[in-house]
């Protein structure tokens, strides 16, 4: 029997939590957002789950080109689009469309001879990361429709908190900022709004939604829990106690003694650690199912195992089943316990956690 460390992707919950984008923006094409081999979650399996979207985004050119192999027909977003004028023959034979968020990428295209294909012209519109100023917009635009360098012009920006209770006032403020900057071309079609966007913000909605972590089940605001806004948890990382120990008063347990016992006690040790994507700032308390019953998290995590209070817990022994986060326990419960988002943790997910997916 191979190691117990497995995390567990339900399809089904991807495609049921794909229709809820479908209910906040049913006038929208969605571009489900695969980056990151799906959130961690396996990129074929998910995209397959998906494949009712109207297109796919991410930026690994690799991950693209495995979908259009796989044969998917979808429009394909390469989100931080191509970085050498070699990339672009490649997006052209693989119809992969691409950002331009950088006026260096327009002379790329000049240079490479590859015009065919589908541009979404990405705006700074106050977020500061990715994206062309008004001035450099206007140009790169111009130059773009002038010399024919493209195939389509889809124009977008990305909201720098549209996940924050009280930032609605900048949120509309970038918005108002890219209806003004693309004033002269709203007859290209628009995508603006992350997961954040889609359920806070309809009026940010236009043609295209680009949700992430909605798909997976976790939820984009820390006052609104997933099962709230009726998102299905897709990832469920489980694995079993492989050992347990009886404890005295004032034994410490695991690096440095963090944990220190008031009373005896008897805990597990559970075959999951920091190399499997547990964090390894959780601290104690955080919580963990055993047997589906809450406990809590005892002690430092290490790189492969970690310590959970059997104490109360009806059965707990040997081989007890332990859900470190999914079905029954909250990713975003866990990555508010450890310092982090559930982001962080989804894609953390390591390579050696066996994935099992099932319908
Ligand atoms: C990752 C990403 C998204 C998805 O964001 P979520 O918050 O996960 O919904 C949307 N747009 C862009 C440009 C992204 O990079």
């Amino acid at each position: 029997m191979p190691r117990p460390t497995q995390a567990f992707i339900d399809l089904a919950a991807l495609t049921h939590n794909l229709s809820i984008v479908r209910k906040h923006a049913p006038q929208s094409r969605i571009m489900a957002i695969l980056k990151a081999n799906a959130y961690g979650h396996g990129l074929l399996h998910s995209a397959n789950a998906l494949k009712n979207a109207d297109g796919f985004g991410l930026l690994e050119l690799d991950a693209a080109i495995c979908l259009r192999d796989a044969g998917y027909q979808h429009p394909i977003l390469l989100l931080e689009g191509f970085f050498s004028t070699a990339e672009l023959a490649i997006l052209e034979q693989y119809r992969l469309s691409a950002v331009i968020h950088h006026a260096e990428q327009v002379a790329m295209l000049s240079a490479s001879k590859h015009y065919n294909i589908d541009l979404f012209l990405k705006i700074n519109t106050g977020m500061n990361r990715l994206g062309l100023a008004p001035q450099q917009f206007s140009q790169a635009i111009g130059t773009l429709i002038e010399k024919q360098y493209y195939k389509n012009i889809t124009l977008m920006t990305h909201f720098a908190s549209a996940d924050e209770p009280d930032e609605e006032k900048n949120v509309l403020r970038q918005l108002q900022y890219f209806e003004a900057i693309t004033k002269e071309y709203r007859h290209y079609p628009s995508s603006l709004a992350n997961s954040a966007a889609i359920i806070r913000y309809p009026v940010t909605h236009a043609d295209w939604v680009r949700p992430g972590i909605m798909l997976y089940g976790a939820s984009p605001f820390t006052d609104k829990t997933a099962a709230e806004l009726d998102l299905q948890p897709v990832m469920t990382l489980s694995s079993r106690i492989i050992a347990t120990q009886d404890l005295g008063i004032g034994d410490r347990v695991g690096y440095h003694g963090l944990f220190q016992t008031a009373e005896p006690m008897r805990i597990g040790i559970v075959a999951c650690g920091y190399a499997d994507g547990y964090p390894r700032h959780a601290p104690t308390n955080t919580p963990v199912l055993i047997n589906n019953q809450r406990s809590r998290l005892l002690g430092r995590v290490s790189m492969d195992m970690l310590a959970v209070d059997l104490t109360g817990i009806e059965n707990a022994g040997l081989n007890s089943p332990v859900t470190l986060w999914g079905k029954g326990l909250g990713v975003d419960e866990v990555a508010q316990s450890a310092g982090t988002t559930s982001y962080e943790l989804l894609c953390a997910l390591s390579p050696r956690v066996e994935k099992t997916a099932s319908l």
